[in-house]
C-alpha cells in the first residue's frame, strides 16, 4: 500500500492543478461570455492610461436607450456626465437599471440608440481590451483565484513588484490582516485555501484596483450589510482609491454617497431625480423619502 502512496499523491496534485485551472478558466469565461454581441472597430482609437500619466477621464451617457431583448426596453433615454475626477452615484429600487448602466460603460452590450462616451468618444471607437483596461471595478462579490493572496492582488497589474503589491494592500487596509496569516502574502486563498470574509475579499478587490490604477472607477456596492467596523474600513479604503478618479458608484446605502458630486435616482429605466444630497433632501421627493427610511432603519 505504501508503494501506492507516491503515485496517488502525485495524481492528487495533478487533479487539484486541473481543478484550479478549470476554476480560473470558468472565471475567465464568465468575464468574456457577454462579449459575443459587440465587435472591435476596424481602426480603434487609442485610449490613454493613468500609468502613462494622463488625467482622469470624462464619462457621459447621452440619451441612451437599451434592452437585453428586442421586445423589452430597459433604459428609456438616460443622460448624465461624470466630469474628470468627480463622483456620480446611482441609486434606485431593485431592477431600475443601475447595473445595466455599468455593463454598457464596459461595453458588454451596445446601446439601441444614444451614446456611451469616454474621453469624448463613443466607446464603440475603442478596442474592448483597451476600454476595459481603462476602467476598474470593485464588484459586489469578488472572485478569488486559487492562488496566494499576493497573486490575487498583483493580478491588478501583472508585473507589479512585491513592494507595489504591499503598498496597494496598505492603502486598501488589508496589509495588517495579511501579516497575521501563517504565510503572509504567500498564503493560499480561494476555494481550496483560506476562506476570506466578504469584507476581506472586498479589500483584496480594492488593492487590486489600486494597482490597476484605472482612469474610471465603478464601485458596485454590496447589498449585504457588513458590520460597522468593517464598513468603516472599507469606506476609508474606497475613499483612497476614488480620490481624484472619475468614479461611478452603484449605491445601496445612501450614507456612503452623501459627498457625491451628483446623485441620480433611477426608477424603471429613467432618471427620476438628480442633484446633490442637499438638493435632493430639499426637493422632498423620492430621495428624501429613501433617506428618511434608511435613517429609521427600514431601508
Ligand atoms: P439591483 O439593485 O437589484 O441590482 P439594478 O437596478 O441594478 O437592480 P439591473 O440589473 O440593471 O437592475 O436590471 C434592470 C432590468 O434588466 C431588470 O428588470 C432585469 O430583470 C433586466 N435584466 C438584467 N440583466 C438581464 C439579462 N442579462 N437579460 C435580460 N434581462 C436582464
Amino acid at each position: 500500500l505504501l508503494q501506492l502512496y507516491g503515485p496517488l499523491n502525485f495524481l492528487g496534485s495533478v487533479y487539484s492543478g486541473i481543478r484550479t485551472a478549470l476554476v480560473d478558466l470558468e472565471h475567465m469565461l464568465s468575464l468574456t461570455e457577454e462579449d459575443v454581441e459587440v465587435a472591435d472597430p476596424a481602426a480603434p482609437l487609442p485610449i490613454a492610461t493613468r500609468l502613462a500619466g494622463s488625467a482622469p477621464a470624462r464619462v457621459a451617457f447621452e440619451d441612451v436607450h437599451f434592452g437585453y431583448r428586442p421586445e423589452r426596453e430597459i433604459l428609456h433615454g438616460i443622460s448624465f456626465a461624470v466630469q474628470p475626477g468627480h463622483k456620480v452615484a446611482i441609486v434606485g429600487s431593485t431592477g431600475a437599471g443601475k447595473s445595466t448602466i455599468s455593463r454598457l460603460l464596459f461595453r458588454f452590450y451596445d446601446t439601441w440608440s444614444g451614446s456611451v462616451m469616454v474621453d469624448g468618444h463613443d466607446v464603440r471607437h475603442y478596442r474592448q481590451a483597451d476600454l476595459r483596461a481603462a476602467i476598474g471595478v470593485v464588484p459586489q462579490d469578488t472572485v478569488l483565484f486559487n492562488d496566494s493572496i499576493g497573486y490575487n492582488i498583483a493580478y491588478g497589474r501583472l508585473g507589479a513588484t512585491p513592494a507595489q503589491v504591499e503598498e496597494a494592500a496598505r492603502l486598501a487596509q488589508i496589509h495588517d490582516f495579511i501579516m497575521t496569516l501563517p504565510e503572509g502574502y504567500e498564503t493560499q486563498v480561494g476555494e481550496r485555501g483560506l476562506k476570506l470574509s466578504g469584507g476581506e475579499k472586498q479589500r483584496v478587490a480594492i488593492a487590486r484596483t489600486i494597482l490597476k490604477d484605472p482612469r474610471v472607477l465603478v464601485l458596485d456596492e454590496a447589498t449585504s450589510a457588513l458590520d460597522t467596523h468593517t464598513e468603516k474600513e472599507i469606506q476609508a479604503a474606497l475613499k483612497t482609491v476614488s480620490a481624484n478618479r472619475t468614479t461611478l458608484v452603484i449605491a445601496h446605502r445612501l450614507s456612503t454617497i452623501v459627498d457625491a458630486d451628483e446623485i441620480l435616482v433611477m426608477g424603471r429605466g429613467l432618471v427620476v431625480e438628480r442633484g446633490t444630497h442637499a438638493q435632493l433632501l430639499a426637493a422632498q421627493g423620492h430621495y428624501a423619502a429613501m433617506w428618511a427610511a434608511q435613517a429609521t432603519g427600514e431601508g
